[in-house]
């Protein structure tokens, strides 16, 4: 299996020599950068080998597995309970509330765009279009960005990026996605490119510095061998947006609390 042997997506530095992390598993290697205390996988699969061998909808299978066979009685109780309350409640999809909240409509593009659900969720006053990795999800999500007048690329996330025009969406989604891309700066400033003046992306990754992760250890639900390439913390994401040339138009303490395992931004292009 050929390794992409990675140098620390935030700041660059080689950390080849550098200790793996405790949290690493098999022969996959996390490193915490020892510049810039980024934490990523070192020997990330290709984009090739993540579409047959580690297809995520597979790798997300096995992981829960294994956690819950790992698993004390107590937490399998709350992870019931949270699900009944989704059932009763609503699923709270603060990344889809944000998109429509700063722009209530327009063209967007949906980065790892799976089978097209953000696409038809944010329809009709969001037109949306897509790039997805998987070739069944990108045929089908699709059919449904057709619909709506958007198109959909079957791509990895930067080659798609490249075959779109300069300043042509109102708004770039990356839900769950920038923490499985080998290339996030790279991504970004594509995305930066891609972006009218003034149009918003807005991002939501798990937050590798919440409670939930350090009280877990390995058990914590953010690590996914070897699809979750990049652990960002508040900090490391603001800079690699900021880095970008994008600016951070919403990031409050509420969109990134240590108790929750996830974050929210929502970032703009400069106008
Ligand atoms: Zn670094």
């Amino acid at each position: 299996m050929g390794e992409n042997i990675r140098s620390c997506p935030a700041c660059g530095n080689d950390n080849r020599a550098a200790a793996a992390s405790p949290y690493s598993r098999e022969h996959w290697r996390i490193k915490t950068c020892s510049a810039c205390q980024f934490v990523y996988l070192e020997n990330a699969a290709s984009y090739d080998e993540l579409v047959s061998e580690f297809a995520w909808t597979k790798t997300k299978v096995e992981e829960r597995e294994r956690k819950i066979g790992k698993e004390p009685t107590l937490l399998k109780a709350e992870r019931k309970l949270r699900r009944l309350r989704r059932r009763a409640f609503g699923y709270n999809d603060k990344a889809l509330i944000f998109l429509k909240a700063f722009v209530p409509q327009g063209e967007f593009l949906d980065i790892g765009c799976g089978i097209g659900g953000n696409i038809e969720r944010a329809a009709p006053d969001l037109r949306g279009s897509g790039i997805e990795l998987d070739a069944n999800a990108a045929a089908e999500a699709q059919k449904i960005a057709q619909s709506v007048g958007g198109q959909v690329i079957h791509a990895d996330a930067l080659s798609g990026l490249r075959q779109l025009p300069d300043r042509s969406f109102d708004a770039v989604m990356m839900r769950a996605f920038l923490e499985h891309e080998t290339q996030p700066r790279d991504v970004l400033e594509q995305t930066c490119r891609v972006l009218r003046p003034g149009g918003y992306t807005v991002i939501q990754v798990p937050n590798f510095g919440c409670l939930n992760r350090r009280v877990r250890g390995s058990r914590w639900c953010g690590f996914r061998f070897p699809d979750h390439v990049n652990y960002f913390v508040p900090d490391s994401l603001r800079g690699m947006v900021t880095g970008a040339g994008l600016r951070i138009a919403q990031f409050r303490l509420r969109d990134h609390l240590p108790t929750s395992d996830r974050m929210w931004m929502v970032a703009q292009r400069p106008a």
